[in-house]
C-alpha cells in the first residue's frame, strides 16, 4: 500500500505503453495444438467443432472488449484488430495483452463440453500472444492477407495431405514425400483427378477462415426497445468465411479502418 517504506518496489515496474493513435493487432495462438488436436481426436484436415469453438472465445473476446473491430481465425489462431483510437488500459501493451489471452482461454475452456460433448478435456489448453502495432492501412491490410493466404496455403496441402492418407492409403511420411516440393497447381490436379474433389468446393470456412466483424447498428436497430434501455450497445458482432484480401470486403466497411 502506499506510503510504506515498501511501496518504492512498485518503481521498479516499467511502463510498457504501445504508440498511440496506431492499430493494434493480437494474435493468440494454441500452444502445442499439434499434440492437442492428436490427444482430443480432432477431425483431419479440419475439425469444425474446434474452429466453431475458437470461434466462440474470439466473439467472447469481442463482446468484452469494444475497442476490437475485426478478428480473424485459422486453425489454433486468432488475430484481433483493435480501432486505432483505443485507449483500453492506456495502451499498457502487458495489461491488455494477458487479459484478452487469458479470457479467450478461459473461455476456450468453458464452452469446450458444449463442442465436444463426448470428448474429456484431458489437458490444459494454454495460449500464447503477442501484439503488434502498425502504423497505417496498409500494413493492417497486409497482415490480414498474410494470414488468409497462410489459411490457403496450409488447408490446400492439409486437404491434399489427409486424402492421400485417408483416402489413398499412403502413410504419412508417404504422403510427406508425395507433396514435398510440390506447387499448387499440383495438389489441385491430385485432388481431382485421384480423389474426385474440386478444392473449390471444399468448405469455405476451411479455404478461408472466419471473420468477426463488429458492425455499427442501424437505426432500425436502435430503434429496439432493449437497446433503447441500454444505450451504450451501438454495435453486433457478424461471422463471414470470406475473402479479405481483395478491397471489396474493406470498402463496404470503411469503419474498420477509421
Ligand atoms: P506451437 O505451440 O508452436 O504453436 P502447435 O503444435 O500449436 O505449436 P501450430 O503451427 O500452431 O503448431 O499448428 C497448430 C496445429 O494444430 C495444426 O497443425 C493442426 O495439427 C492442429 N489443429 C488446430 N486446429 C485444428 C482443427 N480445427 N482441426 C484439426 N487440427 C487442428
Ligand atoms: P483490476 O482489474 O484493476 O485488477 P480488480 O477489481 O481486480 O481490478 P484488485 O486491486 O486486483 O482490483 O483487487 C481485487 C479485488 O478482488 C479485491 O479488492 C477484492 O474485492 C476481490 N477479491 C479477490 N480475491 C478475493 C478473495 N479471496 N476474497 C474476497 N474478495 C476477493
Ligand atoms: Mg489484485
Ligand atoms: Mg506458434
Ligand atoms: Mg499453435
Ligand atoms: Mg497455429
Ligand atoms: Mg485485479
Amino acid at each position: 500500500m502506499a506510503g510504506t517504506k515498501y511501496a518504492y518496489v512498485k518503481k521498479f515496474e516499467l511502463a510498457d505503453v504501445l504508440l498511440p493513435g496506431t492499430f493494434m493487432v493480437l494474435r493468440l495462438d494454441g500452444h502445442g495444438f499439434h499434440r492437442f488436436s492428436q490427444d482430443h481426436d480432432f477431425a483431419k484436415p479440419n475439425d469444425e467443432r474446434a474452429l466453431q469453438l475458437m470461434d466462440r472465445a474470439a466473439s467472447d473476446v469481442m463482446a468484452e472488449f469494444k475497442d476490437i473491430v475485426l478478428a480473424f481465425g485459422e486453425s489454433d489462431e486468432y488475430s484481433f484488430l483493435f480501432k486505432k483510437s483505443s485507449t483500453l488500459y492506456n495502451r499498457r501493451h502487458a495489461k491488455i495483452l494477458t487479459t484478452v489471452t487469458s479470457l479467450f482461454t478461459s473461455s476456450y475452456v468453458m464452452h469446450w463440453s458444449e463442442y465436444f460433448p463426448s470428448t474429456r478435456l484431458s489437458s490444459l489448453p494454454s495460449f500464447d500472444g503477442r501484439i503488434i502495432i502498425y502504423p497505417s492501412t496498409r500494413e493492417v491490410r497486409d497482415y490480414f492477407s498474410w494470414r488468409q493466404a497462410d489459411t490457403h496455403i496450409n488447408n490446400l496441402y492439409n486437404t491434399t495431405f489427409w486424402a492421400l492418407v485417408q483416402q489413398g492409403g499412403q502413410t504419412t511420411a508417404q504422403a510427406h514425400e508425395t507433396l514435398r516440393g510440390t506447387v499448387s497447381k499440383t495438389k489441385h490436379e491430385i485432388l481431382f483427378s485421384q480423389f474426385g474433389v474440386n478444392y473449390n468446393d471444399v468448405a469455405e470456412r476451411y479455404r478461408k477462415g472466419s471473420v468477426l466483424v463488429r458492425e455499427p447498428l442501424t437505426m432500425e436497430d436502435e430503434e429496439d426497445e432493449r437497446k433503447k434501455q441500454k444505450p451504450k450497445l451501438y454495435s453486433t458482432i457478424t461471422m463471414h468465411h470470406c475473402d479479405i484480401i481483395e478491397d471489396r470486403f474493406w470498402t463496404a466497411r470503411p469503419h474498420l479502418l477509421e
